[in-house]
């Protein structure tokens, strides 16, 4: 028998022991929801070219979203072209990315994929999660955050946020962002892709962080198993893997 690809977990009924077709009922309501309580939620970095979302998104690993947008603010009107960032001296750039942290790593990233983009796409950002994974320095939860919120495509977004609020609402009992990724597209259909992450990551800023959920005033509480434990999974997982910071790529 073929062996099962990692990318496409196995389906998981969860503690509500849901068909796929209730999950995705589920998902649409609490997307519902989070929409209807947060009317204005947006993506918290600063930007209005693809390239500038994808230069803040790179400084973002490991780094708050109000600190990239100071370092981001006179870098994006010195470096307008993909050209501008690519012949960045190594070092001028970590100086400049310094606050960010990992600026090594970032200034490398910057600079290898915008040469990348000078190459083989004439200095534009490509807008096909493809095309955008097949540069150096783009991961598939930057390909995605382009492709929604750069080009208005449909991508799934996991980031930390993502990944605790699908384990608490039972969407997933997955911990690596791939495999949620996939496991979100069995039962979300792709209209919904970008909406749900940005709300549900909205959500995560606001109502539940890690610590301590607000279930109280959750609009999502009644499509929630963790509601009742605050926001404590108790069902059944996965053995959770060996906490590690993540270096950006
Ligand atoms: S009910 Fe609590 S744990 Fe569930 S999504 Fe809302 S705040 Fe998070």
């Amino acid at each position: 028998m073929a062996a099962r690809k990692p990318s496409q977990p196995r389906w998981w009924a969860g503690p509500l022991k849901e068909t796929q077709e209730q999950r995705r009922e589920r998902a649409v309501r609490i997307l519902r929801a989070l929409k209807k309580q947060y009317p204005d939620a947006h993506v918290p970095l600063n930007y209005s070219t693809p390239l500038q979302l994808m230069v803040a998104t790179i400084l973002s690993a490991q780094c708050t979203d109000k600190r990239v947008n100071e370092v981001t603010k006179p870098l994006f009107k010195k470096y307008t072209k993909a050209a501008d960032w690519a012949a960045i001296d190594q070092e001028a750039l970590e100086e400049e990315i310094r606050p960010t942290g990992f600026f090594r790593n970032k200034a490398r990233a910057i600079r290898t994929t915008t040469a990348e983009l000078i190459e083989k796409h004439g200095g534009r950002v490509p807008d096909t999660l493809e095309k955008l994974t097949a540069l150096r320095g783009i991961g598939r939860k930057t390909a995605n955050v382009i492709l929604a919120h750069a080009y208005d495509k449909q991508g799934i977004i996991v980031d930390t946020h993502f990944i605790r609020i699908s384990r608490r609402l039972a969407l997933t009992n997955e911990f690596d962002p791939v495999k949620i990724e996939f496991a979100t597209m069995r039962f979300l259909p792709e209209r919904y892709w970008s909406d749900f992450s940005l709300w549900i990551t909205w959500h995560g800023r606001v109502i539940c962080p890690a610590r301590t959920p607000s279930c109280g005033d959750c609009p999502a509480r009644g499509s929630c198993p963790a509601a009742e434990s605050a926001g404590k999974v108790t069902w059944r997982v996965k053995t959770p893997p060996k906490p590690q910071r993540r270096r950006p790529a």
